[in-house]
């Protein structure tokens, strides 16, 4: 259990979730108590609990839940939504422990302690801070703690669905809420745009036959080496093709993995790539694989079998954000001093919930440049600056 000067604290709260392992595997098979969201949603549910306030533990796949809770405001003119993701990437490498929190010069280490713990633990913090004080006039609020953000968007899929699909009434958030803040690294800037990425396997496939006579069977390696050098070409005309976004730069492709074959000795009837196809803001994230198999059926006289996206690009376009990002610029240009509204690469949770209409814009504490790293850290003035936004955001 934490005090009452401990639960308003960002970093009591940061140093408690970063004890608490919540790895997503990321498609890897990969098993044992750090892996997935179980222990991080139990402790949630036992901090909300505690709290006294409506909670609700949402399981959108076996042993995978969204935790959600509720502030409620008397006079309130509208909800905000603020999301932080409970998973992490691996820890393959690190060079500190991942799992034991340090405090040392000003900052906080660990796994999450950037991506997005110290997001989540600025949000708890602010949230528990208006359950307690109630200030007059403030929004209603809905905490929404995810899961699955660093793999396939299970969690903020679901988290939509709440207020998209009508079959979902009866939970703590059925009507659309206002605004949407989401946590991840901005060091203390507003992310109003940003890209999305499409991924999806390119498979080739061949007649296998013993090496010693090659020219019996089609070696589906040397396909693929014509697939990939076709894609390279693609990938280097590509900015001509969709002109770069002003704030987030251009459409990207790349080819991140590749697989095939069965032996030595054997003419690989198989062999499959991995596409990360980056879209900008305006590009619809199924039509760049037509387009892409398109450009393939130009260049190659054998076919490619594309498999279905595991992810679907949407990226975060910035035409309705404007008077949120504006308002949240001022609560952090009191605190923080002047910070600017950015694009940025990355993708986040921002895009899908601003595809089901709540416009909704990126802010956190943290520098994304320290998110993933072998020595993930995190500025702790950067914790206590956003904690103390999110809730004057909300308290207004
Ligand atoms: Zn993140």
């Amino acid at each position: 259990m934490m005090t009452n000067n401990e639960a308003l604290d960002p970093l009591e709260h940061l140093q408690r979730l970063v004890a608490i392992p919540s790895v997503n595997p990321m498609g890897r098979d990969l098993t044992g108590p750090e892996y997935f969201e179980g222990r991080m949603t139990d402790h949630l549910v036992a901090y909300f609990r505690g709290l006294g306030v409506p909670h609700e533990r949402i399981e959108v796949a076996p042993g995978r839940a969204n935790v959600l809770a509720r502030f409620e405001s008397p006079g309130a003119r509208r909800t905000v939504l603020l999301d932080a993701h409970q998973d992490t990437v691996p820890i393959d490498g690190m060079t500190i422990e991942p799992f034991v929190p340090l405090v040392r010069d000003g900052r906080l280490y660990g796994r999450g302690s950037c991506d997005v713990k110290g997001g989540m633990a600025s949000m708890l913090a602010a949230f528990t801070r208006l359950v307690r004080e109630r200030p007059v006039a403030a929004s209603n609020v809905v905490l929404s703690c995810t899961c699955d953000e660093e793999s396939t968007s299970l969690g903020v899929n679901d988290l939509t669905r709440l207020w998209t699909d009508p079959s979902r009434a009866g939970t703590l958030l059925t009507q659309r809420p206002d605004v949407a803040i989401v946590a991840e690294p901005t060091q203390l800037d507003i992310v109003v745009a940003h890209r999305g990425a499409t991924r999806w396997k390119i498979k080739t496939a061949g007649r296998a036959c013993h090496s010693s006579a090659p020219e019996n069977g089609i070696n589906a390696i040397y396909r693929m080496a014509r697939v990939v050098a076709a894609l390279e070409e693609y990938a280097a005309r590509l900015p001509t093709i969709v002109p770069a976004h002003p704030l987030c730069g251009p459409a990207t492709l790349s080819v991140g993995r590749i697989e095939g074959g069965i032996s030595v000795n054997t003419v690989p009837d198989w062999c499959a790539v991995e596409i990360d196809r980056r879209v900008v803001p305006g590009e619809d994230g199924w039509r760049v694989m037509d387009d892409v198999m398109a450009w393939l059926r130009g260049k190659l006289d054998f076919p490619v079998e594309f498999l279905p996206p595991w992810i679907v690009g949407m990226s975060l376009p910035d035409h309705d954000n404007g008077p949120l990002a504006d308002e949240l610029l001022e609560r952090i240009t009191e605190l923080a001093g002047p910070r600017r509204k950015v694009g940025v690469p990355e993708g986040t949770h921002a895009s899908r919930i601003a595809a089901s209409g709540v416009p909704s814009v990126v802010f956190g504490p943290g520098d994304i440049a320290q998110a993933h790293t072998v020595d993930e850290w995190i500025e702790i003035e950067q914790l206590r600056l956003a904690t103390e936004v999110y809730y004057r955001f909300c308290a207004v």
